[in-house]
């Protein structure tokens, strides 16, 4: 087991990636707490700091709407088995524009649009041709649901430079979205030349190691460039409370092991919501969320789970970090 694991941690620190089979062996025979834990958070935090210039990013979210969404993901809480309707909420145009504003000021690197996914594709379009408007230089980050080719087309062509969608974990079993579906988007994403972000989610302790990587290897072979993992948050009242919550210490394996899998392929990493661990583990993303989140059941997340862009910037400093203010497009650009 030693042997194995000094040549698939040293190959890793090269940055080339790990196999799946070399990721599946490093998640089975790393236990918590560990040396080899430490010599693994060690290596993805190095190949990180080297990839990324030793430079963390904060970028924004605004929620726009919250559920119900028929779209039923368990862990979600918009989800109609885990909503009562009772508090359907939207931010008006002149609640987004603001917020998109604010974000923009602060100095983050681009600004996501989260709507659930039965907000209708016309509106959500409306929305984003509205930021682009009124919010001079905004760069945006779709997150709506799937897309059709022609959906994919009509946000390229209204602005949108990044989307953000994901292969779930037991897609099709926790979601009444089929696989096939999830991945047809995440292909028409970058065929219409959207950079495309994804994420290893939602981890809870139900997961094996075997199906996480099974997810890790569809969305390496799919041209993720911002990967991230976050794991499931058990909110009040949902089909998942009782199953609970992965350790902060898993997390942390998880988020290092996801690094050292993608390699070079990644212009950044985040880890939701982030920890000091995390940010040790080879995460160097952060992300200021105002107005709706999922895993939040406040309807204004900044009063609830959401980071402040201060909060932001602090963790990734005490993480050994500088946060970047440049061209962020350019940075991308450079580091292809
Ligand atoms: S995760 Fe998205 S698609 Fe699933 S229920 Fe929540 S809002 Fe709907």
């Amino acid at each position: 087991m030693k042997d194995r694991f000094n040549y698939v941690v040293d190959k890793a620190r090269e940055g080339l990636g790990l196999s799946e089979e070399e990721a599946l062996f490093l998640l089975k025979n790393v236990a918590l707490e560990s040396e080899e834990f430490k010599i693994l958070i060690d290596a993805a935090d190095a190949v990180s700091k080297k990839g990324f210039n030793n430079f963390g990013e904060i970028h924004g979210q605004v929620g726009i709407n919250n559920g119900p969404c028929s779209k039923n993901c368990k862990f979600c809480f918009f989800a109609e088995v885990n909503h009562d309707g009772s508090s359907t909420y939207q931010l008006t145009d002149k609640e987004i524009i603001d917020q998109t504003q604010v974000l923009k000021d602060m100095g983050v690197g681009s600004i996501s649009l989260m709507s659930t996914a039965d907000m209708k594709f016309e509106e959500y379009l409306r929305i984003g041709q509205l930021v682009r408007t009124e919010v001079e230089d905004a760069l945006l980050f779709g997150n709506w649901g799937d897309l059709e080719l022609k959906e994919a087309v009509a946000l390229k062509e209204a602005g949108f430079t990044f989307y953000y969608h994901a292969l779930r974990l037991r897609e099709g079993i926790d979601t009444e979205i089929t696989r096939r579906k999830r991945i047809e988007t995440m292909k028409n994403v970058t065929k219409v030349g959207m950079l495309l972000g994804s994420c290893l989610e939602p981890i809870g302790p139900e997961h094996t190691y075997e199906e996480i990587v099974d997810t890790l290897g569809v969305m390496k072979d799919l041209d993720v460039r911002f990967m991230a993992t976050m794991k499931r948050i058990a909110t009040p009242n949902s089909c998942y409370t009782q199953v609970g919550e992965i350790s902060n210490e898993e997390f942390a394996k998880l988020t290092a092991v996801t690094r050292l899998y993608f390699g070079k392929q990644l212009l950044t990493m985040a880890a939701h919501e982030p920890t000091e661990l995390c940010l040790c583990a080879g995460a160097n993303f952060l992300i200021t969320e105002v107005g709706t989140n999922p895993r939040d059941d406040k309807e204004q997340t900044e009063l609830g789970r959401g980071l402040s862009y201060k909060q932001c910037e602090a963790m990734l400093n005490a993480a050994g970090y500088q946060n970047y203010k440049g061209d962020f497009l350019t940075r991308y650009n450079e580091m292809q």
